[in-house]
């Protein structure tokens, strides 16, 4: 019938999603059994799952709809969820967030820890920018990173799986090669053991399926952007991808999996530069005294 929705090429439902690369016409349930199958795959590739599994939850639709893809999963993991959410202090949108991050959690069933900057820090991020000159983005991603990782060391987490998903992964790989910077592509690898390590479990999972994903899990909410949200950069490569992906189906997932795929071959080949203990806070961190304790204003 004209203007109807194809079927769903599994099952006689009505489609919701078509995976422009291979054909494939997807109802609700089987686009989110496809999903939930790539994040369980993702998963298997590590050696073991431990008894925790953090989940970086900011609240947000890509964390929202990991939470919800591994709370599907509880019978296939041997792991326990604890979503772990960091409250940066940014007023007129972290108060929803939060308010959301609540209810999704009630909703799954997820024990639910959050951290906040005015509490480890002793200022919010709006209060740190008041007098910063530097970029609010910069400042957020470095107290962020602490604020979780105090956060999961507290709650014996180990593993901490994030939200990034098939586009942010190739925009990334596309922005790391734009500034030819080698070390960058493989920024994060060099770990430590008091940092907990970090999985992607969405990282065959592009963004308009995690976006159906939280919808369709009655988990999506239309929220506020952060105010200081503006990464000119990414927002370019976006669109630029998201053109080449309509043009040519399957070069999003193609980037994002060249980059796993340099890393694969390179492994053992990098020597990392081995990072320091901080002298005023013990944290490891590249220089003498590390990020947070500069910002902190401790040196
Ligand atoms: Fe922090 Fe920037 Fe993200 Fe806002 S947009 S939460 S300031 S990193
Ligand atoms: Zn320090």
């Amino acid at each position: 019938m004209v203007g109807e929705r194809p079927l769903c090429s599994h099952c006689s439902s009505r489609a919701v999603f078509l995976d422009r690369e291979s054909g494939a016409h997807l109802c609700s349930r089987h686009l989110k059994e496809s999903v939930e199958e790539r994040v369980l795959s993702r998963l298997m590739q590590e050696e073991s799952l431990p008894d925790i599994l953090g989940v970086a939850f900011s609240g947000g639709k890509d964390s929202t709809a990991l939470l919800a893809a591994l709370a599907a999963l509880k019978d296939k993991i041997p792991s326990r969820l604890i979503a772990l959410t960091v409250d940066e202090g940014i007023s007129g949108y972290r108060e929803d967030t939060i308010r959301h991050a609540k209810e999704v959690c009630n909703k799954l069933g997820v024990e639910h820890r959050i951290i906040c900057f005015t509490g480890l820090f002793g200022r919010s991020l709006d209060e740190f920018m008041k007098n910063s000159n530097r970029k609010a983005c910069t400042v957020c991603g470095i107290l962020r990173r602490r604020s979780l990782e105090v956060l999961a060391e507290q709650e014996g987490v180990r593993l901490i799986a994030t939200g990034h998903n098939q586009d942010d992964h190739a925009q990334t790989t596309l922005m790391n090669a734009f500034s030819a910077d080698i070390k960058k592509v493989f920024a994060g690898s060099g770990s430590t053991s008091r940092f907990a390590r970090r999985i992607k479990p969405f990282t065959a999972v592009s963004e308009r399926e995690v976006t159906l994903y939280a919808i369709l899990s009655d988990l999506f909410m239309d929220l506020p952007e952060c105010p200081y949200a503006g990464e000119a950069l990414r927002g370019e490569v976006r669109g630029l991808l998201n053109r080449f992906e309509q043009e040519h189906p399957g070069s999003m997932r193609n980037l994002a999996r060249a980059e796993e795929g340099i890393r694969e071959r390179l492994k053992g080949k990098i020597q990392y530069t081995p990072m320091e203990t901080c002298k005023i806070c013990g944290w490891p961190g590249s220089g003498e005294i590390c990020q947070v304790c500069i910002l902190l204003d401790k040196h």
